[in-house]
């Protein structure tokens, strides 16, 4: 497997000066299968704008691209009226949730939602990909018979307004975990512990330090420390935070970088671009 942040930024995009390093996209992930060759996507934050252009200028063709979906704050849907695929009237794209848990209903009517005239000018029924909702519960059977190569997927709710979900990947021997858009409470969420027990490589929230966190108590996100205490308590091999405040520029992000280091050696703060071989 092959992760490549197309957006890191969290809660809107940041076009100032000064936030580029690490990217002012909003959350958006690929997920190549390397031993097949296809690509699936997590979240379409403004970061998948630059991913479907990617994929044409490779010119990567995958009769249907499956977009899942950690929780649908703007922040993570913004980019996929922008999706240049989604106009390939050639193209099917699922969307999908994944998980036994899931309190969305209708899926189809977020996205319906969101573009309807009085937000957007091209209305989801008119753009010209075929569109597939699926509410998954059991994803690791799916994704198992569409690749043909054992995949586990499984997924965990966590503590955030709305909820949100957690999901883990696994496939030939690799373990990719990532939980974004996750506040712990006063303890360190043990189910997500157990969901990154041994992983790979660890993608978590840390929007925050711990003082801000302190003022930012019910807005849904995590700190620095907690992501590494969570890689820490699950023995991960490789933890990238992700989810950057908006106010966080790069001078002050770096800074967090070489600080979090003194602690868990092999962690990186994500970068719009960077790409992580499993
Ligand atoms: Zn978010
Ligand atoms: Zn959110």
């Amino acid at each position: 497997m092959r992760l490549k942040f197309y957006g890191t930024r969290g809660s809107i995009p940041v076009c100032d000066s000064g936030f580029q390093q690490f990217g002012g996209n909003t959350t958006c992930l690929q997920i190549t299968f390397t031993d097949t060759n296809r690509v699936a996507i997590i979240d379409a934050g403004t970061g998948i704008r630059n991913l479907g252009r990617d994929l044409r200028a490779m010119g990567h063709k995958q009769d249907q691209i499956f977009i899942a979906f950690t929780h649908f704050h703007w922040d993570h849907i913004q980019g996929f009226p922008f999706f240049p695929q989604a106009y390939d009237p050639g193209q099917k794209i699922t969307l999908l949730t994944l998980s036994r848990e899931q309190t969305v209903t209708d899926l189809r009517e977020i996205f319906e939602v969101q573009m309807q005239e009085e937000y957007f000018p091209v209305q989801l029924d008119r753009m010209g990909a075929t569109f597939e909702f699926l509410q998954v519960a059991e994803a690791s059977r799916h994704f198992t018979t569409i690749n043909n190569v054992p995949t586990v997927v499984s997924t965990q709710r966590h503590n955030h307004p709305g909820g949100a979900y957690s999901f883990r990947i696994e496939r030939n021997g690799k373990v990719l975990v990532v939980c974004t858009d996750v506040e712990h409470g006063d303890q360190i969420d043990q189910r997500l512990v157990e969901l990154a027990r041994g992983a790979d490589l660890l993608v978590h929230d840390a929007q925050y330090t711990a003082e801000e966190l302190q003022k930012r108590r019910g807005w849904g996100h995590s700190s620095f420390d907690q992501a590494m205490q969570v890689a820490e308590m699950a023995g991960v091999k490789r933890l990238a935070l992700t989810h950057h405040d908006p106010e966080h520029d790069d001078e002050f992000l770096q800074r967090m970088e070489n600080l979090c280091r003194e602690r868990f050696p092999d962690v990186v703060l994500a970068r719009e671009g960077m790409e992580i071989q499993l």
